[in-house]
């Protein structure tokens, strides 16, 4: 089995990263797929969040990184990935993700959406928290990977706690 784990990841947290080494260890072969996303006006880059991705993600075996716009499921096939992977932090997340696991059903049956369950220490992580927290220099060590804690102090130029 050949998974496409699609997302903004800006930035990747510990729980993006969480699911990726379970997503590995439970398919032959995992694809992250970064979304452009012009229209989010991101705070890193395409290519920020990709290397920080790679570098993050570098301990694992049938991993890749790539970049996309447009439609996941058309990504889906052009990366030959038979399934999408998504996780579910709270039911918060279950009725969007249904709704975007439906269409893309009707776009193209032949691509599956599983999804796993956030392991329950992250649960309460996700991109825009951890900016809010780095905007105000506040400790982020404990919800994304040190690549990502330093690209963040730098970015907003807040640093109070020293990443080793
Ligand atoms: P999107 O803009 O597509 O929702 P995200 O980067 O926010 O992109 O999320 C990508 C995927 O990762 C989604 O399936 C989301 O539910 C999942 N995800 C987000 N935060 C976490 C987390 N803390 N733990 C596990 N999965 C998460």
């Amino acid at each position: 089995m050949r998974a496409l784990y699609p997302g903004s990841f800006d930035p990747l947290t510990l729980g993006h990263l969480d699911l990726i080494e379970r997503g590995a260890s439970l398919f032959n072969e995992l694809v992250i797929a970064v979304l452009q996303n012009p229209q989010k006006s991101p705070t890193f880059t395409l290519e920020k969040r990709i290397d920080q991705i790679r570098e993050a993600t570098s301990h694992l075996k049938h991993v890749e990184v790539i970049g996309f716009d447009g439609l996941t499921v058309r990504c889906a096939t052009e990366s030959k990935a038979n399934l999408i992977l998504r996780g579910l932090r709270a039911m918060s997340d279950f009725e969007y993700e249904l709704q975007i696991a439906h269409t893309n059903w009707t776009l193209d049956p032949n691509v599956e959406t599983v999804f796993l369950a956030t392991a329950a220490n992250h649960s309460f992580l996700s991109s825009s928290v951890v900016k809010e927290v780095a905007r105000f220099g506040g400790n982020i060590s404990h919800m994304v990977p040190k690549i990502v804690a330093q690209d963040l102090y730098r970015h907003f130029n807040s640093a109070l706690y020293e990443v080793e």
